[in-house]
């Protein structure tokens, strides 16, 4: 009879540290809704060709089977993101696309678009131009390896162009660049929606990334690549949480499939994601997900 009387309590101890032991191994749930790809690239070498890896189907089911509703597409040459934004399986895949014109017809323009005049009267006719599914809504990705040639002639006329015609910029270019581009505006920056590509992907401290996010009230910074991001199991990093609760309307996620190989693995790179969203509280979660890029081109909710 004494065990009797011994053993419930016993229970009780067994119980409460099994379940302390399963709080500090539990994670939250995955974020499952829907994602907004705001940095996808559909390049020749992935459509070109009878034996293309990725053709149009490929591409949609890997967005749909992910959830993403939602992509800012560009690629070299334009071509690539005049089929996807125009054909009848991105509708019937319910893929929402927001075309972008790229600044590069090959590799030599990545390092010379920013002096380069040609460049800038492409630009105008392909927003003259458009796609038969509607007009472009931004320019880029373009790249500045040295953040001087954002003073470069063509980059001021193109940062100025985007301002006047609101279009929205994705830029691949360090925190110097980001500073002069948005200098090049008549605005001086208050009014250019800017998507930061990688938001700094050599590494640009986190304080400096809080002071442009203060100093521009437009800057988007998307997170593909970002370096110190994401931490122990996938989870974000201390400081990164903390930046997107700070800042909780001006972050996006993105894929960058700027090889083929980004996109054999958008699936791992979308549940990637998925599991550092699910470490923010839920409303968070969604705004990186989906509602912010969702609100940048005024889309109807989800
Ligand atoms: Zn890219």
């Amino acid at each position: 009879m004494a065990r009797r009387r011994v053993l419930p309590g016993a229970w009780r101890h067994c119980a409460a540290m099994l379940l302390a032991a399963l709080a500090a191994t539990a994670r939250a749930a995955d974020y499952s809704g829907p994602l907004f790809d705001a940095h996808l690239h559909y390049n020749e070498e992935a459509w070109e060709g009878a034996t293309a890896p990725h053709p149009l189907a490929d591409v949609l089911a890997r967005m749909k089977r992910n959830n993403v509703a939602a992509v800012v597409a560009n690629s070299r040459p334009n071509a690539g993101t005049q089929a996807l934004a125009t054909s009848a399986l991105t509708r019937d895949a319910g893929v929402t696309v927001l075309p972008f014109v790229r600044l590069y017809r090959n590799r030599a323009d990545y390092n010379n678009w920013f002096r380069d005049e040609s460049i800038y009267q492409m630009v105008l006719d392909e927003l003259a131009r458009g796609t038969p599914a509607g007009p472009f809504r931004g320019i880029g990705e373009f790249h500045l390896y040295d953040s001087a040639n954002a003073e470069g002639p063509v980059a001021k006329k193109l940062m100025a162009l985007a301002e006047q015609r609101n279009l929205v910029v994705l830029a691949h270019v360090d925190d110097a660049a980001i500073d002069l581009l948005m200098a090049a505006t008549p605005s001086q920056g208050r009014n250019l929606r800017l998507i930061w590509a990688h938001t700094g992907i050599g590494g640009t401290p986190v304080a400096r990334v809080e002071q442009l996010l203060a100093r521009y009230p437009l800057l988007m910074g998307e997170l593909s690549y970002r370096p110190g991001l994401a931490c122990d199991g996938g989870k974000l990093c201390p400081d990164w949480r903390a930046l997107m609760l700070k800042y909780p309307t001006r972050f996006m996620i993105g894929s960058d499939t700027w090889v083929n190989q980004r996109w054999m693995y958008y699936d791992e790179l979308m549940k990637g994601y998925r599991a550092w969203l699910g470490d923010l509280p839920a409303d968070v979660a969604r705004r990186v997900a989906w509602e912010n890029g969702a609100g940048l081109f005024g889309l109807s909710p989800r």
